[in-house]
């Protein structure tokens, strides 16, 4: 996707960028033992251009989720730096930062208070953040309930007494509320009816046509990556191994893990989960990732090199490929 240009006819920053983005966590060795480092995140770069959404799968401990705190400022990378609109978040405050992105996790119900009323709720960002006068307030909540499609009796419910659906519509009117820019989306649809889920997905499609918005879509379903993401990140064990467009990536993975790991998901049910990979072996110990490529352990296509030297990522045409098989020179 192509950089909107400003005014004057420039390129505007990206609207997110990870720039060697690392992560480490101290885990405890026990008695006698050395405490160990475990790389939960290891040199990430990606830039998110205004209004583009960017899918990210992987398996558990890929750093799907280490990732997406650090992009919502809730945790400082050990190395690197996030940049919104070309501004380091560090440099950001809380409230403009708040201002800017916004999550909607999985569970909509755990993250609603169950003793406010959704009026309160969606209202709470506002206040939080100083946003307008009262009567202001009450008119911004009218407006973003009817934007997501809820009706203005629901002011005065409770959440346990809303649908699945309608709670995620609630956390999706409270992260818009304040009218941010980018979205962490963590898995927005999968706690949710079938049925529903494709509501939910027409519903944030249609609000980030509507406002501009920039998604960063965290997902373990084919089918909404299809649908929602143009771009797709795939990550393993912190890295992101292969970075390009969703048709070609959900086509034709180039990079042996992608294609294990989308292979095993090409099922006529796009909502499963991503089942065990069948692999030469598990998902290795992150407290002793294997050297040079991490992949290689579980790689039918490795080479001596994999297992001294970590590939690093090669621009192939518009995708990223972090693998021997695609060196920089091998590529047009
Ligand atoms: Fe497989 Fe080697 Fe590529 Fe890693 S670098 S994915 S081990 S071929």
């Amino acid at each position: 996707m192509t950089a909107p240009l400003n005014d004057d006819n420039r390129p505007l920053p990206p609207a997110l960028e990870a720039r060697g983005l690392s992560r480490s966590f101290s885990v405890g060795g026990g008695l006698f033992r050395q405490d160990k480092e475990l790389r939960a995140v290891d040199d990430i770069n990606l830039s998110v251009q205004r209004g583009e959404s960017l899918g990210i799968v992987g398996e558990s401990g890929s750093g799907k989720t280490t990732l997406s705190r650090m992009m919502l400022g809730l945790m400082q990378p050990t190395q690197g730096e996030i940049r919104i609109d070309g501004r380091g978040i560090a440099s950001i405050d809380r409230h403009e930062l708040a201002r800017k992105i916004q999550p909607i996790f999985q569970d909509p119900y755990s993250s609603l208070n169950p003793r406010k009323t959704i009026g309160q709720i969606i209202r709470l960002p506002l206040e939080a953040h100083g946003v307008g006068t009262g009567k202001d307030r009450n008119a911004a909540v009218e407006q973003i309930m009817a934007q997501v499609g809820l009706p203005p009796r629901l002011q005065h419910s409770y959440p346990s007494q809303l649908s699945g659906g309608q709670r995620q519509r609630v956390a999706i009117a409270r992260a818009l509320v304040v009218k941010p820019e980018i979205l962490i989306c963590d898995e927005p649809t999968s706690a949710l009816d079938v049925s529903v889920q494709a509501q939910i997905l027409n519903l944030l499609k249609d609000l980030r046509a509507a406002f501009n918005l920039t998604y960063i879509f965290i997902t373990h379903d084919l089918g909404v990556l299809h649908y929602m993401a143009d771009r797709v990140a795939v990550m393993y064990m912190g890295r992101i191994v292969e970075l390009g467009p969703t048709s070609d990536i959900l086509k034709a993975p180039r990079h042996p893990y992608a294609q294990a790991l989308l292979g095993s998901i090409l099922t006529p049910d796009p909502h499963l989960n991503l089942p065990d990979l069948d692999l030469a072996q598990g998902f290795p110990d992150p407290l002793n990732p294997p050297a040079g490529c991490a992949f290689h352990p579980r790689c039918a296509k490795a080479r001596d090199i994999c297992s001294t030297r970590a590939p690093q990522a090669a621009r192939a045409q518009d995708h990223l490929i972090a693998c021997h098989l695609y060196p920089p020179e091998a590529h047009p």
